[in-house]
């Protein structure tokens, strides 16, 4: 026997780990530093960390308090009714449950392109189909209402991230609106909101309740996570807003207990700890206009905490980062092949990776590998990589 055809479905392909790279050189772990997944260069919330050390004793039990007490403590960050918070196993875990409430057979969902790969994916999983709209390199990933209705189709999803991965642009408020506007009653405009915190933005859970100026509506739903600003990626907890005339649909999509009880705990200390939100944010902020003034390619505005570098040839720039100790996203599984992500690190890691990046620009360029300026070779002895 055999499982179902899943010729349609392609595997994750996650930003490696430090370990993992490693071993494969044969290095000591300790000489790398990885800004491939846009993870928290500060670690979790101390008081997470903490949380998740005591709740140790006791998870033994399904998490039913512990899921009731975050539900009501994002609820009230957010002001909304606690039934509007769907709590669930990373925010990949709420994709699957929003499109687990949306899709029938053969729906359509409309994701844009280059993007994030799980929606597509958690689609599928769902016996949905995938549609694309473009965010071009030509308006530098600019993202309006048009960017999407361009490619829309009366799909019964739509996904607009905002801040976008891995191009760092946004969406203003006023574009989702349009957009939600001009679709079909039928379709639900999904905002993601995973690097929401780091954005000078408000959020389109604004628009879902009716606020600063616009009408309520039923017809968005927001997506956050814990795993960016909140540095818990690894107990993995996210969760989506919805309108309240989505409420009931939680019970009946929700995993039970899929929001586990430790991640539960990390998350309610973690809610409480803005400090470390904010520090999170400055550091973010600072390292991201660090990269843009000193990174010696096309470095794009980016509200995320990471940026998107243009340096030519992806794959070897970031094999000769890696091999220089330096672990960055090669977006050409983006579709982005001249493009690198650079996560925001502390501004240790992010001196040392600017640095090297300037180094492996200059160098491959000397060695006529790529041609990033169109500038001729100026020292063809250079040493560089056996990439
Ligand atoms: C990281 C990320 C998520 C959610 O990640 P989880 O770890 O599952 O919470 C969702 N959307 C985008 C665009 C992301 O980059």
């Amino acid at each position: 026997m055999q499982p179902r055809d899943l010729s349609d479905h392609v595997a994750y392909e996650a930003g490696r780990g430090i370990e993992e790279v490693a071993r494969e050189l044969g290095r000591d772990p300790s000489e790398f530093v990885k800004l491939a997944s846009n993870e928290n260069p500060h670690g979790p919330s101390p008081a997470a960390a903490v949380a998740l050390r005591d709740a140790a004793s006791s998870v033994s039990s399904y998490p039913k308090a512990a899921h009731a007490d975050l539900t009501a403590a994002v609820a009230d960050r957010w002001n909304v009714g606690d039934e509007q918070i769907w709590l669930a196993n990373g925010g990949d875990g709420a994709i699957d449950y929003l499109h687990r409430a949306t899709l029938e057979p053969g729906d359509t969902v409309c994701v844009p392109t280059p993007g994030f790969a799980y929606y597509g994916m958690s689609a599928r999983y769902h016996h949905g189909e995938v549609r694309e709209y473009a965010i071009e390199r030509e308006t530098d990933f600019e993202q309006t209402a048009e960017t999407a209705l361009e490619s829309y189709d009366g799909d019964r999803v739509v996904w607009v991230t905002s801040p976008h991965n891995p191009t760092g642009s946004t969406m203003p408020l006023a574009e989702i609106e349009r957009l939600a506007d001009e679709t079909n009653d039928e379709t639900l405009l999904v905002v993601d909101e995973a690097y929401g915190e780091f954005a000078d933005r408000d959020s389109a859970v604004a628009l879902i309740e009716g606020r600063e100026g616009y009408d309520a509506r039923d017809d968005i739903a927001v997506l956050r996570t814990f795993s960016k600003a909140y540095g818990l990626a690894g107990v993995r907890l996210g969760y989506a807003v919805v309108p309240e005339e989505w409420s009931e649909a939680y019970a009946r999509v929700n995993t039970p207990f899929a929001a586990s009880e430790l991640a539960c705990r990390a998350g309610l200390a973690a809610v409480d700890d803005e400090e470390h939100v904010e520090r999170t944010v400055e550091t973010a902020r600072e390292s991201r206009e660090y990269m843009r003034e000193t990174i010696d390619a096309h470095v794009w505005e980016s509200e995320g905490n990471f940026v998107l570098v243009d340096v030519g040839d992806a794959s070897a720039v970031a094999e000769e980062m890696q091999r220089r100790g330096v672990i960055v996203r090669d977006c050409s599984s983006f579709g982005l092949p001249a493009c690198i992500r650079i996560t925001c690190g502390t501004d240790e890691e992010t001196e040392r990776a600017v640095e090297t990046l300037n180094d492996v620009l200059a160098d491959l360029e000397t060695d006529g590998d790529t041609d990033a300026d169109g500038e001729p070779a100026m020292d063809p002895e250079a040493e560089v990589s056996d990439t």
